[in-house]
């Protein structure tokens, strides 16, 4: 009675709603919360006669400032059309679809959660831009990134460094040990370089055993020496197959440096740096050839 609960209409509550997966909530202009069903009080984590009654500003001011933006919250619209708004709202760790209709004598917000949908959305995308053996960036996603990160501006006249690597003689390997290891190596190698280089460092499969590296914000004298690093750190890294023998995977290495101000397009760097590559196997292999 002191809320005047008896004069409110109870709007949002002619329909079975109680069944309703959608947390539905509504309220006067004044946003005075008339009614809501069970599963909004979940979404709350509020008994119902904690929220009803009560001002939406108070008992769920997440969803007052959101509505706040829209423009049409709080009012006192005296006309009869009825408006909608939609849009998606983020609360918690859930993202709900939002329905808001505003009527003249009351507001009723309908929200339906899209959060798995969400999830398996980006798992999707994820999943298409990866390669599911190692985890790293297919060639399509990683060439895409590497073009992206060498046409963006925001970094200025940036030095890099563009990698094509390949592993050496890897059909012995696996024809000596077995595809399973050869699955194995490929996954250790691509350990390997993830920890050995930064965040910001962009590398994918090309396909079968051969890798593109772009190596960012680095003079030539660092990509060369970070790459040399890197195949030391495979010649000495103790791979063994799956039946613990020890297996001895060796790199070729070719790269190109180059600055973003030259512009080159990534057909021509990555010529190059294939070059470069065809030229380390052709020098007896586990070696690197770095282009200026
Ligand atoms: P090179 O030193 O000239 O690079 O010799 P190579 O034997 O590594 O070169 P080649 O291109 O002849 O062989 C590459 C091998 O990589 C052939 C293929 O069976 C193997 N390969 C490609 N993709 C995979 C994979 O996903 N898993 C395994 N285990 N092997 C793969
Ligand atoms: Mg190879």
């Amino acid at each position: 009675f002191q809320n005047n609960l008896l004069n409110l209409q109870p709007v949002a509550m002619e329909n079975p709603l109680e069944e309703l997966r959608d947390g539905i909530i509504s309220f006067s202009g004044d946003g005075t919360v008339v009614d809501l069903n069970n599963r909004m009080c979940r979404i709350l984590k509020k008994p119902w006669n904690k929220v009803a009654g009560n001002n939406l500003e108070e008992a769920f001011p997440e969803l007052s400032s959101k509505l706040i933006e829209t423009g049409l919250f709080p009012t006192n619209r005296n006309d009869s059309r009825r408006l909608v708004s939609h849009f998606v709202f983020d609360y918690g760790s859930s993202h709900f679809d939002t329905l808001v209709y505003f009527t003249s004598k009351y507001i009723k917000v309908t929200m339906h959660d899209v959060t798995d949908l969400i999830k398996d959305f980006e798992t999707n995308r994820n999943l298409a831009a990866r390669d599911p053996l190692t985890g790293i960036f297919n060639r399509r996603q990683g060439e895409h990134s590497i073009k992206t990160r060498l046409q963006s501006e925001e970094y200025g006249d940036v030095p890099y460094c563009f990698v094509v690597f390949d592993i050496d003689y890897f059909k012995q390997i696996n024809d000596q040990f077995g595809h399973q290891t050869g699955d194995l190596i490929l996954k250790e190698i691509t350990q390997v370089f993830n920890q050995s280089i930064r965040p910001s460092d962009i590398l994918g499969r090309f396909g079968g055993d051969e890798f593109i590296l772009l190596l960012h914000l680095v003079t030539p004298e660092q990509a060369e020496s970070i790459l040399i690093r890197i195949q030391e750190t495979i010649r000495s890294h103790p791979f063994l197959s799956e039946d613990n023998q020890v297996v001895r995977p060796t790199i070729s290495i070719g790269a190109i440096t180059a600055t973003t101000a030259a512009n080159l397009p990534y057909n021509d760097i990555f010529f190059m740096a294939d070059e470069a590559l065809y030229q380390a196997k052709e020098q007896g292999r586990d070696t690197v050839v770095v282009r200026h």
